[in-house]
């Protein structure tokens, strides 16, 4: 089966340091397979995401030389167009998991007594998993959110870069929302379902998302799709330690562009990831070099020349 990668910005600002880093990886593993790339424009979150941004980000990425087989700023591959996939997405999750409206404001989420999962984030009580029809009618007039109950069990697998991993979903994460109270629909929800639907076989991405994986996965298979293969990258960080954010405007494609050719800024990009000696390279140059063994797994201190 033919290796199928993809890039999933969020346009919520322009190309930081980090995504284009992941952008370069994510192409440099697909095609090192002969693989094919897909590029869907993340932007459920309307209130965050800007229709400018995504035509910036499709520009950035032709500019350093990354090309897709499928999709870009077009319809039918951002996600703000997509409600049709989710709601059947939805509908088969809920035909093989419990599905249930969700009412607890974010103070409840928050209580102090709440248990916390590892990454901070208010492990879900199940408070609204059992309330009896009564107690759902006379809450009706006012939005819920959807949550799904998830199950007590190990969710394992094996990261292409960080190897085995390990979930309980119940004891460290809890149910979670597919649909949030205000309609918009979930991140999870989302990128599961179009990774299923676009045919998605290897996600490439941050470590950031490293957590939201066994949620991933557990979804595919209640959606009857294999889950692709998962391989995050290290993250950057500034110097001092500091992870790198989409704040830091020296940093974004409209700075580096500024200061760097397209070659210039891929072939520094690549060495950072290990691939390379960071002179100057078109992305295609760098297929024949590229192995996940040579990116680091420690988080990656930008050099001082690039910051
Ligand atoms: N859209 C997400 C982001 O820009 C990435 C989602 C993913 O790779 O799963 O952070």
């Amino acid at each position: 089966m033919q290796v199928c990668g993809r890039f999933a910005p969020s346009p919520s600002g322009r190309m930081h340091l980090g995504n284009a880093a992941s952008a370069l990886a994510a192409w440099l593993s697909a095609r090192s397979q002969g693989g094919k790339m897909v590029f869907r424009i993340e932007d459920i979150d309307t209130a965050r995401c800007r229709p400018e941004y995504a035509r910036q980000l499709a520009d950035d990425l032709r500019w350093m030389g990354l090309d897709w087989d499928e999709g870009g700023d077009v319809p039918g591959y951002r996600q703000s167009g997509r409600a049709a996939v989710y709601e059947d997405a939805l509908a088969r999750i809920a035909r093989q998991a419990k599905v249930y409206p969700c009412w607890c404001t974010r103070a409840e989420l928050h209580a102090a007594s709440a248990p916390h999962a590892s990454d901070g984030t208010p492990l879900y009580s199940g408070r609204c998993r059992s309330l009896s029809d009564e107690e759902r009618a006379a809450r009706a007039d006012r939005p819920a959110a959807l949550r799904v109950e998830v199950p007590d069990e190990m969710i394992t697998w094996t990261d292409g870069h960080y190897g085995p991993q390990k979930e309980n979903l119940a004891r460290e994460c809890g149910d979670f929302v597919l649909r949030r109270s205000d309609g918009l629909w979930a991140y999870q929800l989302a990128v599961t379902a179009d990774d299923a639907a676009m045919g998605v076989t290897e996600v490439v991405r941050g470590r950031d998302l490293l957590g939201s994986t066994a949620r991933q996965i557990w979804l595919h298979r209640l959606l009857g799709h294999e889950p692709p293969r998962y391989c995050h990258l290290p993250l950057l960080t500034a110097p001092d330690g500091r992870r790198l954010s989409k704040r830091e405007r020296d940093l974004d494609l409209g700075a580096l562009r500024a200061r760097y050719s397209a070659p210039e800024l891929v072939g520094r990009i690549a060495a950072m990831l290990g691939i390379g000696d960071g002179s100057p390279a078109e992305p295609r140059d760098l297929i024949p070099l590229f192995s996940w063994d040579k990116i680091p797994r420690q988080d990656i201190v930008v050099p001082p020349g690039l910051m």
